[in-house]
């Protein structure tokens, strides 16, 4: 099946056709379609309310569909027969803010999916946790709670536990915004390392020049439409839709 000369095509990472999904009266997402290569750096940007958390809820099955197809590594995961948790422990999320469990340790937190879902015994999932904190300079809080920890501290103990199992697609939700502006830098280095390393990664952000410079692409939405997709340098030089110019002159 699709063999070319080539050898196999390797479907995207990430294929959305058609999403729709409303609330109530509200549409929300009127018919996504979206394709993300592995290794690829997508940011998703548009105003606030213009359906971002909404299209990254469904990726991860957190949202249910009115319309429209969901394909992971070219398996139809929006299937209504889909195990979600499966689904989901393919996929990484890191969220704006409260993404760590206040009661595990930040190495309970770090190693709890790839215990109960991945199955992996302790040990090696605290070696393994204990060397992407350290690696990130959080190896003295390991054992700490996450109320110790400053918010940069915090996201990027939750951006390590999204990845700590390997995850073939990493969801960030706008994982800057809720903090400090001093603590922004740390969180935008790390996924910028993760971008550097080939992780595929989807970002809602509204950080301008972080998007310009790490993402491969950029997606922007608006009141639940994709208005423009285009290589990142494209879209920020030379914007072809009047919508996108006008977006990004709110950050000028
Ligand atoms: P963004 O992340 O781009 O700010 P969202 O996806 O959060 O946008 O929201 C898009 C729209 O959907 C907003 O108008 C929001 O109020 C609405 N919305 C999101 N979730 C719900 C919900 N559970 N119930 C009703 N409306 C919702
Ligand atoms: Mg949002």
């Amino acid at each position: 099946m699709n063999a070319s000369p080539a050898g196999l095509e390797t479907p995207p990472v990430l294929r959305l056709r058609g999403i729709r999904r409303a609330f109530g009266d509200h549409e929300v997402l009127r018919g996504i379609d979206l394709d993300v290569a592995a290794h690829e750096v997508v940011a998703l940007v548009g105003a606030s309310g213009s359906g971002k958390s909404t299209l990254l809820r469904t990726v991860n099955l957190l949202e249910r569909i009115d319309d429209g197809v969901i394909l992971l590594a070219g398996e139809d995961v929006s299937d209504p027969r889909t195990d979600a948790d499966r689904v989901r422990g393919r996929i990484g999320v890191v969220f704006q803010a409260y993404n760590l469990f206040p009661h595990l340790s930040v190495l309970d937190n770090v190693t709890l999916a790839s215990r109960l879902v991945h199955r992996i015994p302790r040990a090696e999932a605290e070696r393994r946790a204990l060397g992407l904190l350290g690696s990130i300079g959080l190896g003295d809080f390991a054992r700490s709670f996450p109320d110790r920890l400053s918010g940069g501290q915090q996201q990027r103990a939750a951006i390590v536990r999204a990845i700590a199992t390997d995850p073939e697609l990493l969801l960030l939700d706008e994982v800057t915004s809720a903090l400090d502006p001093e603590l922004v830098g740390e969180v935008l280095e790390l996924v910028r390392a993760l971008a550097a390393r080939g992780t595929t990664i989807v970002m809602a952000t509204h950080e301008m020049a972080f998007a310009r410079d790490v993402a491969d692409r950029v997606v922007f939405l608006d009141a639940g439409r994709i208005i423009e997709d285009a290589p990142a340098r494209e879209f920020f030089a030379a914007p072809r839709e009047a919508r996108s110019r006008e977006f990004l002159s709110r950050f000028l």
